[in-house]
């Protein structure tokens, strides 16, 4: 979380499922922050199995990285079949059998441990590539960073971890989480001053929102609510948003222009200017939110 006097946020964009316009909310809401703030604007896009903030945004990628972990190579010259690298894998990317070691790095999170106990030194670690990292800047001067998991790889944690490291204290970040509240979009979502969660007003919506608004208060993680495809009132979310005493900050209801202007990859600032001034008094209401917040004496 930043700390500095002038506080730039850090915002992550959520939803308990996939499909809900959760990317659409992150980009434009970067796209009318930077007008507000030329030039101090990131887009951390964590999606990394999925990646699309790229399509909305149109960043210039300027540069490209990969992500690797250590993984272990066994020189069975030097084992002596002691079994320790086994017991101490917690997640079964090793396997002693025998005179064999077998290694399945694609299960394998690199944390190095079966190394360490090797008695021989006959494990090394070596690295592989899982993923990659981009960083670009869009048409409007957003600072744009992405990650994407190769695809045959299940950790996304590295990844996660390697692209938020590109947030700056100087810039307000909007990270796009993954769908979902597992361990993906948890890493996103860690350490951000405030997350939106962006639901739809359907049973499934209200469903996947309370299982987000539980992990996000878990992680304590102050949230809110921006309502998406708002057609009719649906009585239940209204309850239970009001048993929780969570904020709507945004409502965006199903409209034409937002369907068409998305279909041509853009965010709701090109279907129609005036979400500009709704994007910006959301990121006020936040930010108000964040410093009473910081204000409140903690128990
Ligand atoms: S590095 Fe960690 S996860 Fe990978 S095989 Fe060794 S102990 Fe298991
Ligand atoms: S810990 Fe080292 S010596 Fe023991 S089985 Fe594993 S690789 Fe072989």
């Amino acid at each position: 979380m930043k700390t500095s006097v002038e506080r730039k946020l850090t915002i992550s964009v959520a939803a308990g499922k996939g499909g809900t316009g959760k990317t659409l909310i992150s980009c434009s809401l970067a796209q009318a922050l930077v007008r507000r703030h030329p030039g101090a604007v990131q887009v951390i896009d964590c999606d990394v199995e999925e990646p699309n903030a790229d399509i909305l945004l149109r960043p210039e990628i300027t540069s490209r990285e990969d992500v690797s972990i250590l993984v272990p190579e066994v020189d069975l010259g030097r084992c002596t079949h002691c079994r320790k690298c086994a017991h101490v894998c917690e997640v079964g990317a090793i396997a002693a059998i025998g005179k064999a070691v077998l290694t399945f790095h694609d299960m394998c999170s690199g944390c190095g441990a079966c190394a360490y106990v090797c008695p021989t030194g006959a494990i090394e670690e070596m690295p592989l590539r899982i993923g990659e990292l981009a960083h670009g800047t869009s048409p409007e001067c957003i600072d744009f960073h992405h990650g994407r998991l190769d695809v045959g790889h299940q950790r996304a944690t590295p990844v996660t971890n390697a692209v938020k490291a590109a947030i700056s204290p100087d810039m307000i970040a909007i990270v796009d989480a993954p769908p979902g509240t597992a361990c993906p979009m948890q890493e996103a979502v860690d350490d951000s001053d405030y997350c939106i969660l962006v639901t739809e007003p359907t049973p499934f919506g209200l469903a996947n929102l309370r299982e987000a608004v539980a992990t996000c208060r878990r992680m304590d993680v102050p949230c809110g609510v921006m309502i998406n495809r708002a057609r009719n009132a649906y009585t239940e979310m209204a309850d239970y948003l009001d048993e929780e005493g969570l904020e709507v900050l945004m409502s965006v209801p199903e409209r034409r222009s937002i369907a068409e202007a998305y279909s041509r990859g853009e965010t709701l600032l090109g279907a129609d200017d005036e979400w500009l001034d709704a994007l910006l008094q959301m990121y006020e209401s936040i930010a108000e939110a964040v410093a009473a917040d910081a204000a409140t004496p903690s128990a």
